[in-house]
């Protein structure tokens, strides 16, 4: 990606690209991109993988042996929690099925529930500038939900629904083998980490997530960025960090 077009993508982020004076850049990068990440420093050094939140025990026998195709039909035929009597469609996830970065929301949105695809509108337009600002396109990662279904209401999911759904999630990691997880909101993080930490106590670290123990990295959701712009500056971190833990594995 150029620099001109990473700059577009950090401005759509409502974070302000800048150019160090008298230092050089780090080797490779544009200018105003090194500015960007010695500006963030404070967190640059991930700790070192496993070293973070105590892996989850993880039952995916469920689905397991289902192919991409399999799965996808089972979702669609769900019924397994009273979410699958107020969908419009179920919505499975989206993307390419060999991406190292698996980006996990929390459920369905209005938008999602009638596209019947994840992170659509301006939520899912702000995820592909955070993505972009780290040189990844949409179509290079996989995103998916912890639920397939919307809550009425966008309410948050109940226990006995995720604890249902969860079981397609962990199918789709097996399939895909990503290198890394973001886990984009409170919700998605608490699910999938089975912790009713703040999302702020569990950002900054890596996760570990199930029997395939991947990497899990938690940041803020499009949605409330989108409603606390000034919290921008601290998903870029996020995905900052993100970026130097999938360098690692
Ligand atoms: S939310 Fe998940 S478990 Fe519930 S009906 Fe939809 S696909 Fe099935």
């Amino acid at each position: 990606m150029n620099s001109q077009l990473r700059r577009e993508y950090l401005d759509a982020l409502g974070l302000k690209s800048w150019a160090l004076r008298g230092k050089p850049g780090l080797a490779g990068a544009p200018a105003q991109v090194t500015a960007a990440v010695v500006g963030v420093a404070a967190i640059a050094e991930p700790p070192m993988l496993g070293a973070a939140t105590p892996m989850r025990d993880v039952s995916a026998a469920r689905e397991a042996g289902a192919g991409w195709d399999e799965l996808r039909a089972r979702v669609a035929a769900c019924t397994r929690c009273s979410l699958s009597s107020t969908r419009t469609q179920t919505v499975f996830g989206v993307g390419n099925p060999h991406a190292d970065w698996l980006i996990v929301g929390e459920a369905p949105g209005a938008e999602e529930d009638r596209r019947g695809e994840p992170f659509v509108g301006r939520a899912g337009q702000l995820l592909n500038s955070m993505l972009h600002a780290i040189g990844l396109a949409r179509e290079q990662v996989y995103i998916a939900n912890v639920l397939k279904c919307r809550p009425p209401g966008n309410r948050d999911p109940n226990p006995t629904e995720a604890a249902e759904c969860l079981p397609y999630l962990e199918r789709q990691i097996a399939l895909l083998k990503p290198k890394i997880m973001l886990a984009v909101g409170r919700i998605a993080a608490q699910n999938l980490l089975r912790t009713d930490k703040t999302l702020g106590a569990l950002r900054n670290q890596v996760h570990r997530f199930g029997l395939s123990d991947v990497p899990l990295v938690v940041t803020y959701h499009p949605a409330y960025l989108l409603r606390t712009p000034t919290e921008k500056r601290k998903a870029w971190e996020d995905l900052k960090f993100a970026r130097d833990v999938v360098s690692r594995v």
